[in-house]
C-alpha cells in the first residue's frame, strides 16, 4: 500500500500544554484510518495537523514533521489553500453555506475559476451521487441547502469537499450530531469514498471505528499507544 500521509515524531504544545506527544504514523492510500480514543486525548489536534489548522491557535507550537505524498505540509510549496485543496476537511456539524446546494457544491470550482456551466453542472452531479444525494436533491438544486435535513446536510457537505477531488478527506466526528439512520447512511459513504480518496476518521465511537475502518490508531493523553489493522 502507497502511503497518503506519514506522520514523523510530531509533537504539538498549546502554550506549556503538550497536547500530542512524539506520533509517528503511516496513513495509507484508498484506506480509511480511524483515529479513536477518549475526549481530549487529541483526536481533533493531529486530525488538525494534516490540514494545518492549528496555524490559526495562537500559542500553538509543533515539532516534527508531516509528509502528504513526500513533501512536508509545511513546505513552501503550499500555501495553506493549496494544501487545503489536497486535503479536504468535514466537521461534526454539518456546516453548508446559507446558499442554494448547487452553490455549495460548486463552490470550490469557482474558487478555482472554473466557470463553464456545463462543466460545473457535470462536477456537481458528480459529486452528489459520490456523496449519496443526488437522488433525494436533483429536482431542487436551487433550493437553499438549509432547508435538507441534517444527514442530507453532512452529505452536502461531503459533496463540497470532493467536488474539487482532493487527494484526503479528512473527517472530524461526522455523524456524532446525527440520528442513526443517517449515520449509517454516511458510514456506507465512507466505504465508497476510500475507493477515490484516502479518509481519516476521527471517532470517539469505537463500534463506528469497527464497521468502517481499515486502519485503526489509538490515542491516549496525546501519545499513540497502539495502531492496527482493524479486525
Ligand atoms: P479530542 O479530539 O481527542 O477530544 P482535542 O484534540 O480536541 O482532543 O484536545 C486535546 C487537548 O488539547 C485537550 O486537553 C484540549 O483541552 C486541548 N486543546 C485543544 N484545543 C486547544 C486550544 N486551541 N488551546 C489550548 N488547548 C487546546
Ligand atoms: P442515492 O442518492 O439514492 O443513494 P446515488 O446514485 O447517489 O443514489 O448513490 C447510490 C450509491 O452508490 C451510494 O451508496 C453511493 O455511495 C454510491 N455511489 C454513487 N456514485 C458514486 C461514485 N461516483 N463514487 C463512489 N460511490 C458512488
Amino acid at each position: 500500500e502507497q502511503t497518503a500521509l506519514e506522520v514523523d515524531h510530531l509533537s504539538l504544545y498549546y502554550g506549556e500544554k503538550q497536547a500530542l506527544n512524539d506520533i509517528s504514523l503511516r496513513i495509507p492510500q484508498h484506506q480509511v484510518t480511524a483515529l479513536i480514543g477518549p475526549s481530549g486525548c487529541g483526536k481533533s489536534t493531529l486530525l488538525r495537523c494534516f490540514n494545518r489548522m492549528n496555524d490559526l491557535v495562537e500559542n500553538c507550537r509543533i515539532e516534527g514533521d508531516i509528509r502528504l505524498r513526500g513533501v512536508s505540509v509545511s513546505d513552501a510549496q503550499w500555501d495553506v489553500s493549496a494544501l487545503r485543496r489536497r486535503v479536504g476537511m468535514v466537521f461534526q456539524r454539518p456546516n453548508p453555506f446559507p446558499k442554494s446546494i448547487y452553490d455549495n457544491v460548486a463552490y470550490g470550482l469557482r474558487l478555482q475559476g472554473i466557470r463553464d456551466r456545463r462543466l460545473l453542472d457535470e462536477t456537481v452531479e458528480n459529486a452528489l451521487r459520490a456523496a449519496a444525494l443526488w437522488h433525494e436533491v436533483k429536482d431542487r438544486l436551487g433550493d437553499n441547502a438549509l432547508t435538507l435535513s441534517s444527514g442530507q446536510q453532512q452529505r452536502l457537505v461531503i459533496a463540497r469537499a470532493i467536488a474539487i477531488e482532493p487527494e484526503v478527506l479528512l473527517l472530524d466526528e461526522p455523524t456524532s450530531a446525527l440520528d442513526p439512520i443517517s449515520t449509517l447512511v454516511i458510514e456506507e459513504l465512507m466505504g465508497a469514498l476510500k475507493q477515490r480518496f484516502t479518509l481519516v476518521l476521527v471517532t470517539h465511537n469505537m463500534q463506528q471505528a469497527a464497521r468502517v475502518s481499515d486502519y485503526t490508531a489509538f490515542i491516549h493523553q496525546g501519545k499513540l499507544i497502539e495502531y492496527n489493522h482493524t479486525d
